[in-house]
């Protein structure tokens, strides 16, 4: 492990903890969504949730570690495949979404990303497809952004099943002071120096696009 590189099963704890945590909101449902640590840079490393499993009930093994395209890479450590493993519960394997965490992590130097479908950014981006414009909220700090001054753009782009259609809207659309960006008809994508930040930058999204889209 090179210096600065985050240790696997410390990441996996966290993004176990985090997962819960975004379950508990409702963020998380129906298995959707999913959560990354970057591991590595050189090369591109990350942990991530598996696909499938119910986001309030996962283990360790539950995430996974995979490279700059998304694809699944062997974790050290974890023994031979079949070690340990139930035979009612299939290997895990991470979601296709997990090529858009690396990309915006290799885009914008972020540590960590959270992929969330909640309903408040489905609802906003659908209303604004153009993306969001925002100015004169305190919450705007949560983003990094002033309260007052120039409107904050918030992006939106559309939703795809080609992972490279969907991360090259992404990185075409990203503003680089503004760690988020919100699919339509899907939820949103938010990333921080790490977990922590991620999940602040998210909890702001979710309030401001609740905000545009209530009453
Ligand atoms: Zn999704």
């Amino acid at each position: 492990m090179a210096d600065g590189d985050v240790d696997l099963a410390a990441a996996a704890r966290e993004l176990v903890a985090e997962a819960a945590r975004f379950a508990g909101f409702g963020w998380m449902r129906a298995t959707s969504g999913n959560l990354s640590v970057v591991l590595g840079r050189h090369p591109l490393r990350l942990a991530v949730t598996a696909s499938g499993g119910d986001k309030g009930e996962l283990a360790a093994g539950d995430i996974v570690l995979v490279d700059s395209a998304g694809r699944l890479l062997p974790s050290p450590g974890a023994g031979p495949a079949t070690a340990g493993e139930s035979p009612s519960r299939p290997a895990a394997r991470p979601s296709a979404e997990a090529a858009l965490h690396a990309r915006l992590v290799a885009a914008t130097g972020a540590g960590a990303v959270v992929h969330l479908h909640t309903l408040a950014s489905v609802r906003a981006a659908g209303r604004h497809p153009g993306g969001l414009e925002l100015a004169g909220l305190e919450m705007l700090k949560a983003l990094g952004r002033p309260a007052d001054g120039p409107a904050t753009r918030l992006p939106v782009i559309q939703n795809s099943q080609d992972m490279a259609v969907l991360g090259d809207a992404a990185l075409a659309t990203l503003e680089p002071a503004v760690p988020a960006l919100l699919v339509a008809g899907h939820g949103l994508y938010a990333w921080g120096e790490d977990l922590r930040s991620a999940r602040r930058h998210a909890e702001a999204v979710d309030w401001l696009c609740a905000l545009v889209t209530d009453g």
